[in-house]
């Protein structure tokens, strides 16, 4: 673990560079708004957050579209938001999110949330899984400043 004050635009802009050939295929375009943040954190355990995140995102979209990623200061939190538009998530399967092998895929594993929460863990960050109101989910993470 090499924890650091790391910008979270540059992170977040080498993730999506990543992930965009995956994002084109699906005619997804990736989106980043608001401020620059620096945290402080284990770079690439972080990237790996935002990798497992954002290609679910990419994964859910059932037609072209538009996944946000927001990123806001509240209180004494970084919020970082990302939004897909994809068929939203069942409240029947909400909480079973994060468990090891829960997966709705063909192909999936169901380990990149369950990852996701143990890193965001060793950051004292965390995790909420909203619906949105028109259409898809936001995955939250409530970072701390301190
Ligand atoms: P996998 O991607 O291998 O299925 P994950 O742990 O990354 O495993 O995700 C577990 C499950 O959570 C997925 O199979 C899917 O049902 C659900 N999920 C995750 N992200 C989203 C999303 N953005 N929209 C809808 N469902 C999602
Ligand atoms: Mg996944």
């Amino acid at each position: 673990e090499n924890k650091q004050q790391e910008s979270l635009l540059t992170m977040l802009q080498d993730v999506l560079e990543l992930l965009k050939p995956q994002a084109k295929l699906k005619n997804v375009l990736l989106e980043i708004n608001g401020e620059e943040q620096d945290i402080f954190c284990d770079k690439s355990q972080m990237k790996q957050v935002f990798i497992n995140i954002i290609k679910n995102a990419i994964e859910a979209m059932e037609e072209a579209g538009k996944i946000v990623i927001t990123i806001r200061e509240v209180d004494n939190d970084i919020f970082i938001d990302i939004s897909d538009e994809g068929p939203g998530i069942d409240e029947a399967v909400i909480h079973k999110l994060g468990e090891p092998f829960f997966t709705t895929k063909q192909q999936g594993t169901g380990l990149g949330l369950m990852i996701t929460k143990q890193l965001l863990d060793r950051h004292r960050a965390k995790l909420e899984i909203l619906q949105n109101e028109i259409k898809g989910s936001t995955f939250r993470i409530i970072f701390p400043k301190h």
